[in-house]
C-alpha cells in the first residue's frame, strides 16, 4: 500500500543513510523523528533542533542516547553547530500537536535553514521537508518553499513533491532534496 506523508519520508532517508552518518532533525519537537534516526545511525550523530526548550526537555528525557545532542536553538543557527558532511535531514514543519499554536515555523527561518543544511550535505544525501499547510502561516510558508526551491537548478539538486492530489487540499505533502555534487 501506498505510505502516508511521513513514513514516506522516512524512507527516502532510510534508503541511504548508513550506520555511522551524520543526521538533522530541524524540529525536534516531540521528539519521534530524532528517536527514529537516531536508531538508523546507531554508530554516527543526531542534531536534533527546537526553538521551544520544552519540547527540547521532553524529547530528551524521553529518547535519551549517546548519538543525540539536543540544541535548543533556531535551525537557522544549524551552522554554529555543525561542520562536518550531513548525510540526511527531517523538516517536520507548523507546530508542535497538542503545543502551543503561536509557535510555529516561518518561511524566511525555513529557508535559511534548509540552505545551510543543503551547504552541509554530502553529495546523494537527502533533506526531507512535511510541510503543513492547514493553518495560514504553513500557507505561506509552503508557497514560498516551492517558490525557492523550483528555482534551484537542476544540476545541483533534485527537487521532488510526494502529494496525493485526491485528499483534502490542506493535507500535508513532502519535499525530498537529494544533492547532487
Ligand atoms: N506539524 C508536525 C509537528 C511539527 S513540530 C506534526 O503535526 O506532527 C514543529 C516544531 O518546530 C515545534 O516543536 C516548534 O517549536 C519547532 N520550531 C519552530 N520554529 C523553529 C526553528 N526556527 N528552529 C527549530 N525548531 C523550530
Amino acid at each position: 500500500m501506498l505510505q502516508r506523508i511521513l513514513p514516506a519520508g522516512k524512507d527516502f532517508i532510510k534508503e541511504i543513510v548508513s550506520a555511522e552518518d551524520i543526521l538533522v532533525d530541524a524540529t525536534c519537537g516531540n521528539g519521534h523523528d530524532t528517536a527514529f534516526l537516531s536508531r538508523l545511525a546507531p554508530d554516527g550523530h543526531i542534531y536534533s533542533f527546537d526553538v521551544q526548550a520544552e519540547a527540547i526537555d521532553s524529547a530528551r528525557e524521553k529518547y535519551q542516547a549517546d548519538n543525540i545532542s539536543f540544541v535548543h536553538d533556531g535551525h537557522e543557527n544549524i551552522s554554529k553547530y555543525i561542520s562536518t558532511p550531513v548525510k540526511a535531514g527531517i523538516f517536520n514543519l507548523g507546530y508542535l500537536p497538542g503545543g502551543d499554536k503561536s509557535i510555529t515555523t516561518v518561511y524566511d527561518t525555513t529557508i535559511t535553514a534548509v540552505d545551510a543544511l543543503f551547504n552541509l550535505l554530502t553529495p546523494g544525501g537527502r533533506i526531507i521537508i512535511v510541510i503543513y499547510h492547514g493553518h495560514d502561516s504553513g500557507k505561506i510558508e509552503r508557497d514560498a518553499l516551492l517558490e525557492n526551491l523550483s528555482a534551484w537548478p537542476q544540476d545541483k539538486a533534485q527537487v521532488l513533491k510526494y502529494q496525493y492530489i485526491n485528499q483534502k487540499n490542506s493535507a500535508p505533502f513532502l519535499l525530498v532534496i537529494e544533492k547532487l555534487k
